[in-house]
């Protein structure tokens, strides 16, 4: 048993928000904590996510919250029942940042900002002696001990428990690259695909719409399509045309059903409402109305208001004779078929689904490796943007170092 005077030497590997707050919970309960990064700086993908605008969680009820981990929520639920959205707000508060509710309920830090919060947060953990041990790379285990590779070489550590945070595979640059996965496999621990989340998808533009209306936004349409359980939905919102794609909130709210269709079938069709506020009748009547000598394009323009970017879809997406055929024309205006090839690479997505497999776990540590224990993006759950994804983050790095010292005390 370790004494009061000797307390436990816990090792957080990763330091985003998962593991800065297994290293805050592991100092408060206690333990002297060493947090590692690869990276000559912490949080890096935490001040990216401030750069437009830091949504740190939701004020939704939290009946609704929960919902949004899709599958991951029944094994996250027990960690957001600690540590959930309200807690997420006093925590932020409690740094000496204010927050406000935007009107979609999304929560952003006063200023909006990631930097002052994190500013804030490291002070205080370096305070309650949490210390940062910068470039330093895991590589794996060797007996017992963790890898390190260091700017002074290889360094061999050996800690009382061991909290890995390594977050998931989006986004490399800044630190997080699922070169984890293999390691965590040779240790026999099940780890699901990493695979794009919240991310944009190729379609196969002609040059001549694309060259013309890239970068250009679809403000309300709403997008019907298929989930898994075979049956359509409906969302309404706005999204963006890109060079080679889609991309913007509307696709990554629905980019994991979408992404799921691909793999299962090769590819997928959304179906775009251009004016979700219109009835089918009201379009098609407008659509009929006489138009004289002008020609259809004005015609939509004048009656509809359809112009620009989805003026071009519909030439785009339309043969020649359908668009001429006004009850055609009228009826793909409602619902235009437009294929998604494939999901943008991983790197580009805003956060990624898969990781350590929730069978793989007890709580948060590994069966195959215990005194290990895991938090973060890196686990197996996934949620669209609003918040969702750092309030998991935080819940599980709380989680994890609950966990630990429960652990640890057992003995
Ligand atoms: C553009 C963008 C905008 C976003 N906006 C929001 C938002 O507004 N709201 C929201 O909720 N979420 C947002 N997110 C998602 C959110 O930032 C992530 O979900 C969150 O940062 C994941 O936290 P994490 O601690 O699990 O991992 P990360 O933040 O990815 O941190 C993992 C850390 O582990 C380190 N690491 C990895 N491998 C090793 C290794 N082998 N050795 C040592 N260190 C290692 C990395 O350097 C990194 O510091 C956004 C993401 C992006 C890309």
């Amino acid at each position: 048993m370790q004494s009061s005077l000797t307390p436990f030497r816990v090792a957080v590997i990763g330091g985003g928000p998962a593991g800065l707050m297994a290293a805050q919970t592991l100092a408060q309960g206690g333990a002297q904590v060493d947090v590692y990064d690869a990276m000559p700086s912490v949080g890096r993908k935490f001040l990216l996510a401030g750069r437009g605008g830091m949504n740190i969680t939701h004020a939704e009820p939290y009946a609704d919250f929960v919902t949004r981990y899709g599958k991951g929520a029944a094994p996250l639920r027990p960690m957001l029942d600690v540590f959930g959205p309200q807690d997420v707000r006093d925590w932020v508060h409690g740094l000496g940042v204010d927050t406000f509710v935007g009107t979609s309920g999304r929560v952003f830090p006063t200023d909006m900002k990631a930097a002052p919060l994190l500013r804030a947060w490291l002070h205080r953990l370096r305070e309650s002696g949490v210390r940062f041990h910068m470039r330093h790379r895991w590589l794996g285990w060797r007996d017992d001990a963790l890898v390190l590779d260091t700017p002074d070489g290889e360094l061999l550590v050996r800690a009382d428990a061991v909290v890995l945070a390594l977050g998931g595979g989006s986004w490399a640059r800044l630190g997080s690259d699922g070169a984890w996965v293999p390691l965590l496999a040779a240790r026999g621990v099940g780890v699901a695909p990493l695979a794009p989340a919240n991310c944009g998808f190729d379609v196969d533009w002609s040059e001549h719409f694309s060259s013309r209306h890239a970068g250009e936004p679809l403000t309300t349409v709403a997008i019907v399509s298929t989930g898994a359980d075979g049956r359509e939905f409906r969302k309404q919102g706005q999204f963006v045309v890109t060079q080679g794609g889609v991309e913007g909130s509307l696709i990554y709210a629905l980019s994991a059903a979408l992404r799921d269709q691909i793999t299962a079938n090769g590819y997928t069709t959304i179906y775009l409402d251009l004016l979700p506020d219109l009835s089918s009748q009201r379009v098609a009547d407008e659509v009929a109305r006489p138009r004289g000598a002008r020609s259809m394009a004005s015609h939509l323009q004048s009656r509809l208001g359809i112009k620009g970017v989805k003026a071009g879809l519909l030439r785009e997406c339309l043969g020649k004779q359908q668009y001429a055929d006004e009850d055609q024309l009228a009826q793909a205006i409602k619902r235009l078929p437009v294929r998604l090839l494939w999901p943008r690479p991983i790197d580009e997505a805003i956060s990624s689904a898969g990781g350590v497999r929730w069978d793989a776990l007890e709580g948060t540590m590994l069966k195959s490796a215990p005194g290990v224990f895991v938090a973060g993006e890196m686990v197996d759950w996934e949620a669209p943007t609003g918040g969702y994804l750092l309030t998991a983050c935080l819940a599980g790095g709380q989680a994890a170092g609950r966990d630990v010292l429960a652990w640890l005390k057992r003995g």
